[in-house]
């Protein structure tokens, strides 16, 4: 069979997409392979379909029992011999799994990263011929990823103990230079062929809002969106828990999921989403992987997420049937806070030393920061993204919430001056909004306490508003006149630049202009 048969013969698709056919040819030329897609670009049948052309056995290394579960199903419905190893079987169904691996009864089978090295799976894979090592979610083996897991770093390690070096090829979703050299380096790609399609999602429309009252920002897009399917993402479960009383108790048609409801619960909310029986999904970022909803319109982020790989990973689950869907994050200075609250508990994963964990922590943090900045920025949302990604293109798409707002350029040099004084005078560094207190003269007892009412800066700008004053502080962050630490409480210290603007430099922020309100048309009803 050609390639383009099986593609026919078990996934029912005609042809393949760009780059898929690119992947495909490179495993079935004998090549490692590194291929980076945007979530929903299809990188399963990048693997799957070779291993059905190739002699032997593929092993796919894959880090969610879920996930697992589901492409089994998948593959077995379509008449696929494919099986799972990992910790969600019991001992007897283990062992029967692998005697049936032995006696080549699968052409594909999952397993678990922390199976690989033990020895009942070392002796199994001695005893048949891996024509192929896939790894999904391949970032996480990196540490500069998102979700690492050291179980991961045992890939390498089995590759070598097979007596014949099979194919190794890995997919993810994450593109930073960083991960993806991480990737080829640990898991020893041989001069892979690899490829990086495009992460730009066309139809998306992303905007960045500060609304006061999120709920009633919530309530009023919903209600100019009738009809149409959604995603609200908040941060904790307490948070979809508000969200979701507050949608049904207005009688739309919404449900919920988070990691505290029974499993059957979750199941049963899930299918009521895809199936089109609700609306409205407001869940926790424990929702979507592996979901496959085309026709979602819309992503609200109720709160930022920790970082730009959540974020385009959710975001971008909508509009998947390629039709104009949008993409809206609500911001509020408290997700800043809980997102780090979060980062400090973070726990070590499990067979990570003190260190290691030490320095993940402190690249969340990293990532935290770029994802406040994507909140402050002026310029286009996409290409901010796109950047993040590693890719290079325009920096006007004419369909992001800054490409479609009017900005005006304002002279905040002053305001920065007060705050970055303020910084270079303190006796000892402290953290935004304490600065921020004092230039505004606020009267909070712990400004008092550590003295900072008696700062020269202190109450210099009194008639800016403290949201103002975040902006201005955010925009100096961004332009790196001052720097914000990647510690636990993060604080602010100088930057070279600093000192320009405290000579006299200008400092212009672009702003948008006020639009005089525009009274919406009603739509004639057809
Ligand atoms: P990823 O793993 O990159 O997130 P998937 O492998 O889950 O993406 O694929 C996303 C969807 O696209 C699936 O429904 C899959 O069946 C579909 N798909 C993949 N390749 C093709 C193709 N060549 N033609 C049509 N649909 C495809
Ligand atoms: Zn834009």
């Amino acid at each position: 069979m050609t390639k383009e048969e099986v593609l026919k013969k078990y996934f029912g698709y005609d042809s393949f997409r760009a780059g898929q056919e690119i992947l495909v040819n490179g495993i079935l030329s004998g090549r490692d392979t590194l291929g980076i897609m945007p979530t929903g670009a299809g990188k399963s049948l990048c693997y799957q379909i070779p291993a059905l052309l190739m002699p032997g056995i593929t092993l796919v290394i894959s880090p969610l029992i879920s996930l697992m579960k589901d492409q089994v199903t998948a593959l077995n419905q379509a008449g696929i011999h494919a099986a799972y190893l990992n910790s969600s079987l019991t001992q007897g169904q283990y062992q029967t799994a692998l005697r049936n691996l032995i006696q080549g009864r699968y052409k594909i089978v999952y397993v678990a990263p922390e199976r690989l090295l033990t020895e009942s799976f070392l002796w199994a894979a001695s005893q048949i011929e891996i024509s192929m090592v896939s790894v999904d979610e391949a970032h996480c083996i990196s540490q500069w990823g998102q979700d690492f897991r050291p179980s991961y770093l045992k890939i390498p390690d089995f590759v070598e103990q097979l007596q014949v070096r099979p194919v190794v090829s890995a997919f993810t979703a994450t593109a930073t230079a960083e991960v993806r050299e991480d990737i080829a380096a640990i898991l020893g790609l041989q001069d892979p062929v690899t490829l990086v399609t495009g992460f730009d999602r066309k139809n998306l429309r992303f905007s960045v809002k500060q609304p006061a009252d999120k709920m009633a920002a919530t309530l009023a897009y919903i209600m100019e969106h009738p009809d149409e399917c959604g995603i609200i993402y908040c941060l904790t479960r307490k948070t979809v828990e508000e969200v979701h009383n507050a949608l049904v108790g207005r009688g739309f048609s919404a449900t919920r999921y988070h990691a505290g409801l029974s499993d059957e619960e979750r199941r049963e909310n899930q299918e009521d989403f895809i199936f089109d029986r609700k609306e409205i999904m407001v869940a926790t970022n424990a929702f979507g992987m592996g979901i496959d909803k085309s026709n979602v319109r819309y992503v609200i982020h109720y709160n930022m997420p920790k970082n730009m790989e959540s974020y385009y990973q959710e975001a971008g689950r909508a509009g998947r049937d390629g039709l104009p869907s949008e993409c809206v994050l609500f911001y509020s200075g408290q997700d800043v806070v809980t997102n780090q609250f979060f980062i400090d508990r973070m726990e070590a994963a499990e067979g990570m030393d003190e260190e290691t964990a030490a320095l993940v922590q402190e690249r969340e943090r990293e990532r935290l920061k770029k994802m406040t900045f994507y909140c402050f920025t002026n310029e286009c949302l996409r290409a901010y993204i796109l950047r993040y990604f590693g890719e290079y293109g325009d920096n006007y798409c004419g369909n992001c919430s800054n490409c479609l707002t009017q900005f005006e350029e304002k002279d905040v040099s002053e305001t920065a001056k007060n705050l970055i004084g303020c910084v270079k005078t303190a006796r000892r560094s402290y953290g935004m909004t304490l600065i921020v207190d004092t230039v505004h003269g606020s009267k909070n007892s712990r400004l008092i306490q550590v003295g900072m009412d008696q700062n020269p800066y202190y109450g210099t700008c009194e008639e800016e508003p403290i949201y103002r004053l975040r902006q201005i502080l955010n925009h100096l962050l961004v332009e790196g006149y001052l720097f914000l630490t990647d510690d636990k409480y993060p604080v602010l210290e100088l930057t070279e630049k600093s000192e320009e603007i405290l000579n006299g430099g200008t400092l212009l922020m672009k702003t948008a202009k006020e639009q005089p309100k525009k009274i919406k048309e009603k739509k004639p009803k057809k």
